[in-house]
């Protein structure tokens, strides 16, 4: 196993300080390691996320070369010729584990942004202190925008935050996690090649949800009432000025709709599961508030704004893998983790072989597939 970094990595180095798992302790699961400490319904920090992989490492004795950077993988005879900053390997069969999330996706109109406006990804930012005094644009509403505009609105900058399509969710839904509601209700088992437009559900946004200690529900609505200012999707920088998409409310009433078919699932399992009694009574949300008038553009050269944060994603970095296996976008083609390339395969992707992929407790059932059709590949004779 080779590591450019430390065991933990991108949890050690490329996440900002305040946060938390989404997932409740419960759900942090790795191959025969579970959270065994007092509180199963908390949130890990990222101390505590580092430690809990630490350990996986030492108890499963996984052989991890860290500091060793993956330069290159090419095809070579009937195996890879991979190379490293410490040196050269030669192997019949590569897993690729490198992560979805190594760059942060910023629009290329960030360029067109007056140099009088810092711009920071949620790579770079650490916490509040990070960042001019003055008013903050937040780009982007998933778990990671929401999360940061509230930070930044409570250390008392003013914050803008421009929705796009985005996933709303209670924190609790009945009185239990709503995470326990798609573990449960099966939401999370529902298989890649069962999905009708896999392509979408590979790069649908995180859903709006923070892990705190109170298991608050942080929507576009808390904002709101926050103080944060919602303006539409950005959508070009023209003259010095950002221009914002209309049409709030069509955005709202879809992420509205969507959450309500959610918790129809929900209610819909608990009473032909039978679990209605273990349960909270059904609950429904107000609809989110639209604002009374949303601005379309924002002078960025007023000195209103000092400084954007961009939360509009993240993407994989394969500019060391040379074997032609992306496609247009740079995203890895494969089928449920088999790269069309012999021997050549890939873990912990998004939906890779079922919803739960994209969360850590989904790497279980997917490595003990992938590695299956792996030693079947390696059993045939090169
Ligand atoms: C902000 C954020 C919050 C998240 N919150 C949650 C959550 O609450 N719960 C949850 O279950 N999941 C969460 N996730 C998803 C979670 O990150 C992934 O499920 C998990 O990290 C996948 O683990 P991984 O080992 O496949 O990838 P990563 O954790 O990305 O690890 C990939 C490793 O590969 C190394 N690497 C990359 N390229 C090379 C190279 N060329 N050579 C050598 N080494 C290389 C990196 O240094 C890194 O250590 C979150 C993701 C983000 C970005």
């Amino acid at each position: 196993m080779l590591e450019r970094g430390e065991v933990a990595n991108s949890w050690r180095r490329e996440r900002w300080d305040s946060l938390r798992l989404l997932t409740p302790n419960w759900q942090s699961r790795l191959p025969g390691l579970r959270y065994e400490g007092p509180d199963p319904d908390g949130y890990m920090t990222m101390g505590e996320v580092t430690s809990f992989i630490e350990r996986f490492a030492a108890v499963s004795h996984a052989p991890v070369r860290t500091g060793t950077d993956v330069t290159s993988v090419r095809r070579s005879g009937d195996g890879y010729h991979v190379a490293t900053t410490r040196g050269e390997l030669a192997c019949r069969a590569v897993v690729i584990a490198s992560g979805a999330y190594n760059k942060p996706s910023v629009p290329p109109f960030a360029s067109a942004v007056p140099g009088s406006v810092e711009q920071l990804t949620p790579f770079d930012y650490r916490d509040p202190a990070k960042l001019p005094d003055g008013g903050v644009l937040v780009v982007g509403a998933s778990a990671t925008g929401v999360q940061l505009a509230a930070e930044l609105q409570r250390s008392g900058r003013p914050v803008t935050l421009s929705v796009g399509e985005h996933v709303r969710m209670p924190r609790t839904y009945r009185g239990r996690d709503v995470l326990w509601w798609m573990d449960t209700a099966g939401v999370w088992d529902q298989r890649y090649d069962e999905i009708e437009d896999l392509t979408r559900a590979r790069r649908l946004p995180s859903p709006q949800l923070v892990g705190t200690p109170e298991r608050a529900t942080l929507d576009l609505s808390v904002l709101t009432s926050m103080g944060v200012e919602l303006v539409g999707r950005w959508a070009a920088v023209r003259d010095g000025r950002a221009l914002f998409s209309g049409g709030l409310r069509n955005v709202f009433s879809l992420a509205d709709l969507k959450m309500q078919r959610l918790l129809d699932t929900f209610d819909e399992w608990a009473r032909t599961d039978g679990r209605d009694a273990e349960v909270g009574p059904a609950e429904r949300f107000p609809p989110t508030p639209v604002p009374s008038s949303t601005r379309l553009q924002l002078d960025l050269g007023s000195g209103e704004i000092r400084a954007i944060v961009w939360a509009t994603g993240f993407r994989p970095d394969y500019g060391w893998l040379d074997v032609p296996a992306l496609d247009a976008k740079g995203h890895l083609r494969h089928e449920g983790g088999a790269v069309g390339s012999p021997g050549l395969y890939a873990l912990g992707l998004p939906v890779l072989r079922r919803r739960r992929s994209s969360f850590m407790c989904g790497i279980e059932d997917d490595a003990r597939e992938v590695i299956g059709h792996l030693a079947r590949y390696l059993a045939v004779p090169g």
